[in-house]
């Protein structure tokens, strides 16, 4: 097993495991991009194993049909196509029916039927809503998984019934020695890649991996030149056309929340600052839905055009 931050999760599971305290479901919390899918396979393989035990045999015939993605006794509900082949924004009810019906089903294989839901905060009301009357009476050999990078977000009633497990991020060395580990990249590059995914090594690493490490150097480069006048906000448009909408709003509001952190004794750059950056994270919840993107974006780097005195 890697990433050696997820090991209290692990610890804490297994103790789980191994006595007679075990939920019928779990809701692992965390920031996004700190391993939360990674331990959460691990959780599910392990309940589905014939030993039980974390970390799973990896030879037994669970093991064997988990890693072909065809166990019968498990299921994982994310993002889905819709019938116009868009990915949803949020999970539906069919979703978690099917999840439900499963769970219902005898096991075919493994003494338990496991099911992941991520992230949890996806869930639409009805969805929701469904989920929890499950949560409340469950089928006496199922465990579910929820994942979400924002419990908040999820109903106190769905909260309370399962059992908490929080993924913290690995420190900055930490997370920068898995980085250099886990491929052939500079320092100078994982660490630009840690700082655009708020310190979240397996964000980072996608980032490393898709090359979107230049496209947060072009942010904060164009970020720069709009705040010094050296370029205006409809010229910033264009320079920033070709970076995906939702990582574009997730570094905006990483570059405000930086500033934020750098102005301490400027009040009132503080105040522009903070609604920069909850315009940032709403922006960002908005991309699913149909606005003018080039509008909300121009409007955000007007705001940040004014930011004097910093
Ligand atoms: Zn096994």
């Amino acid at each position: 097993m890697t990433m050696a931050w997820l090991d209290p999760v692990r610890q804490e599971f297994r103790k789980r495991l191994q006595g007679d305290r075990l939920a019928h479901a779990f809701l692992l919390s965390g920031q996004a991009g700190t391993g939360k899918q990674a331990v959460a396979m691990e959780m599910a393989a392990a309940l589905l194993c014939v030993e039980e035990c974390l970390p799973a045999c990896g030879s037994c015939r669970s093991c064997q049909l988990l890693a072909t993605g065809a166990h019968p006794d498990y299921c994982n509900v994310s993002f889905e196509l819709n019938k116009s082949g868009k990915l949803r924004g949020e999970i539906v009810i069919d979703q978690v029916r099917d999840l439900i019906s499963l769970l219902q089903l005898t096991t075919t294989i493994s003494a338990k039927k496991v099911a992941l839901v991520y992230p949890a905060e996806a869930m639409n009301r009805h969805a929701a809503n469904a989920l929890l009357k499950t949560l409340e009476e469950p089928p006496g050999d199922a465990v579910i998984i929820l994942l979400s990078h924002d419990p908040s977000r999820l109903a106190v009633t769905i909260r309370s019934r399962c059992q908490n497990l929080h993924v913290r991020p690995p420190d900055l060395d930490a997370a920068l020695e898995w980085l250099l580990e886990s491929g052939d990249y500079r320092e100078a590059e994982a660490r630009s890649a840690l700082q655009a995914a708020a310190g979240s090594p397996c964000r980072a690493l996608n980032l490393l991996s898709e090359g979107g490490v230049a496209h947060y150097r072009l942010v904060s480069d164009t970020l720069e030149s709009v705040q010094a006048g050296r370029c205006p906000p409809a010229g910033a448009l264009s320079a920033l056309a070709d970076v995906e909408p939702d990582q574009l709003w997730t570094w905006l509001s990483l570059s405000a929340a930086e500033r934020f952190l750098q102005n301490r004794d400027n009040h009132s750059a503080r105040i522009s600052l903070s609604q920069l950056q909850n315009r940032a994270d709403r922006n960002r919840m908005l991309m699913a839905s149909p606005v003018r993107k080039d509008l909300l974006l121009q409007d955000w780097l007007i705001q940040w055009a004014r930011l004097d005195g910093l």
